[in-house]
């Protein structure tokens, strides 16, 4: 495979790549302890996004691994993952952070959010979405406790490792380089770094 299209998204904010069935994304974690909210909208039809509970349902799962399908709204597999050099400690139960999230935490005044970025990045792409979908959240470590508790717990992912997964179907893939500064959710030292998103065929 060769890298058709390469864009390192700096932490805190989105990007976006059309990837074509049978392509590769690749998301690498260029410093490390950088969470990456992923989305991805059927070219065809934004009101076909991939799910994190239809994959859930589908996969009896709780975290895609390699060989595992992700699926759409609709039940289809939009991506496929096919290497994951990282832990595998990612998250299919989190929202995206929001506002009204870095409000709850204490935050005073304006924070970027992976809900705005998606919004933001959206516009740019100039392609609508008529909902918010839930975010698959590469990279995140959440701990799933006995009882059911969740809890979001610093990244175990180093610098380099990345995931990457075929297109199943052509593919508008949204990312975040997770602005969270307060929460765990990229590590305690309240930095965001970058992401690197590429496309291969
Ligand atoms: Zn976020």
């Amino acid at each position: 495979m060769h890298i058709r299209e390469e864009q390192v998204v700096e932490g805190g904010f989105g990007g976006h790549m059309r990837v074509s069935a049978g392509e590769h994304v690749r998301i690498t974690n260029l410093e490390g302890s950088q969470v990456c909210d992923l989305w991805a909208f059927s070219q065809a039809s934004s009101d076909e996004f991939l799910s994190a509970e239809h994959t859930r349902s589908t996969l009896q799962k709780l975290v895609p691994a390699v060989g595992d399908s992700l699926f759409s709204n609709r039940r289809h597999a939009m991506l496929t993952v096919t290497a994951d050099t990282s832990p595998g400690t990612h998250d299919f139960l989190m929202s995206a952070c929001c506002p009204r999230r870095y409000e709850l935490l204490g935050h005073v005044g304006y924070h970027r959010s992976c809900a705005e970025n998606l919004c933001l990045v959206m516009e740019e792409a100039g392609a609508t979405a008529h909902e918010l979908p839930s975010p698959f959240n590469i990279f995140q470590n959440v701990e799933v406790q006995a009882g059911g508790h969740i809890e979001i717990v610093p990244p175990a992912v180093q610098a380099g490792q990345y995931l990457e997964m075929r297109a199943e179907s052509d593919l508008l893939v949204v990312v975040s380089a997770c602005p969270m500064d307060i929460a765990m959710t990229n590590g305690p030292d309240g930095k965001t770094r970058p992401i690197k998103l590429e496309r291969l065929g």
